[in-house]
């Protein structure tokens, strides 16, 4: 028989399952978290954090091209791959141990191993060998990249995921990215970016029937078919991104201990960034998207396209696009794309006027600060 020491029982120590756990023990409740490999997930480990160090890698070696056009006479300069890889490791290190610290002082207990659930007639989970059980359990274990077989394509067994890139020990002289995802499109840009010369290989029909490929179903409270049984983040599949699993841990936590029923993640309009090179930034509704919704009739968009300024004095020049999806007669926005430099940092404030349910008219009565390139955006005709 399991031991019950728990009121909640953590499966992966990631984005979400850290989250969910810290919550819950502040909110008093008794957590352990079972986790086989370093804390923080994919996010801290071959996520966000070691691809945005790569990424601000790469927007250097971009800089570099203007240096002359701003001024600057800067001569031979080298780029040496494994510098930038043993100080973002080592960066990537002290986090797993901040992450470990944070863990210990919230009293969280951790269990080393793969978690797995038994046959028992109680949800019970086995790591390494012992049980354990809890009235409540929240998986949290993320999710995995699905390789193609050597039989559909011959050669595939030679390729690497995006945590292989994270080994790589030299620039690759060349390189073939499978997939138009975000990650396909970030790790291109990078590679591409830094002197690899990259294809990017995309399939023009949509890899989208998400059930399929076994994601777990939840329902808006994040419960699983069965009583007790929680799932968030990436093993939802569903919006693949760590501030997502983050929030619907921590939602979960103070539904569960601190009687907060209604307590759920709302999975609209959420702000997400493609590091590419320019950033695409992008919240709401797709033009097309709107249309659907709200009839042809009902939407309005609004589009510019410039040159930042930045490049006033430079020979690289790269455009800025955006636009906005207004919806009904109060021209509700309903929608923000853009990309083009500065996009990335620029989002997050207007996601929130967007969540506040912002109209175009509001845009237009907000000062624009100026000169800027996110100025265009309160001043669009
Ligand atoms: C290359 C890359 C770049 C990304 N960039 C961004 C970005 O810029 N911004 C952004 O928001 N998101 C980004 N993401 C996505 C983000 O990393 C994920 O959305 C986020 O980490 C999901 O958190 P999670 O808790 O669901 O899973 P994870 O963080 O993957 O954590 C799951 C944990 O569960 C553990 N585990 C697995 N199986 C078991 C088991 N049986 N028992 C116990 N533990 C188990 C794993 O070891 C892991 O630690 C990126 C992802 C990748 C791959």
């Amino acid at each position: 028989m399991a031991a019950a020491a728990y009121e909640l029982l953590v499966l992966g120590g990631g984005s979400g399952g850290l989250a969910g756990a810290r919550r819950a023990a502040e909110l008093g409740a008794r957590v352990a978290l079972v986790e086989p490999c370093r804390l923080g997930g994919t996010c801290v480990n071959v996520g966000c954090v070691p691809k945005k160090v790569m990424w601000n890698t790469a927007v250097h070696a971009e800089f570099m091209h203007d240096h002359a056009d701003y001024g600057f006479e800067v001569a031979g300069s080298k780029f040496n791959w494994r510098t930038i890889k043993e100080k973002r490791d080592a960066y990537v290190r002290r986090l797993n141990e901040i992450y470990e610290n944070n863990v210990k002082k919230s009293n969280i207990e951790i269990i080393r191993g793969y978690g797995k659930f038994t046959s028992d007639p109680e949800p019970t989970v086995e790591v390494d060998g012992k049980k354990y059980t809890a009235p409540h359990i929240l998986i949290a274990t993320g999710g995995r990249p699905s390789v193609p077989l050597e039989s559909e394509i011959p050669g595939a067994n030679l390729g690497i995921t995006s945590d292989g890139f994270f080994d790589l020990q030299e620039l690759p002289r060349r390189s073939v990215i499978v997939g138009a995802g975000y990650i396909a499109v970030e790790m291109a840009g990078i590679l591409s970016t830094l002197g690899s010369k990259s294809s990017l290989l995309i399939r023009h029909d949509k890899g989208v029937e998400l059930d399929a490929k076994g994601h777990i179903l939840v329902d808006e409270f994040q419960n699983t078919t069965r009583k007790g049984i929680y799932a968030i983040g990436d093993v939802c599949g569903k919006a693949l991104l760590t501030p997502v699993a983050i929030a619907a841990g921590r939602k979960l936590a103070h539904r569960l201990f601190e009687g907060k029923q209604d307590s759920k993640l709302d999975y609209t309009n959420i702000p997400t960034v493609v590091f590419s090179h320019p950033p695409i930034g992008t919240v709401g509704l797709t033009e097309d998207e709107a249309v659907s919704v709200h009839g042809g009739e009902n939407v309005k968009i609004y589009r510019t396209s410039f040159t930042p300024m930045y490049h006033a004095v430079t020979k690289r020049k790269t455009k800025c696009v955006m636009k906005l999806v207004c919806a009904g007669k109060e021209e509700k926005v309903v929608g923000l794309h853009m990309q083009g430099l500065g996009c990335d940092e620029m989002l997050q404030g207007f996601a929130v006027a967007i969540k506040m349910g912002a109209t175009k008219a509001d845009f237009d009565n907000t000062v624009a600060i100026h000169p800027t390139s996110a100025e265009e955006l309160v001043t669009l005709r």
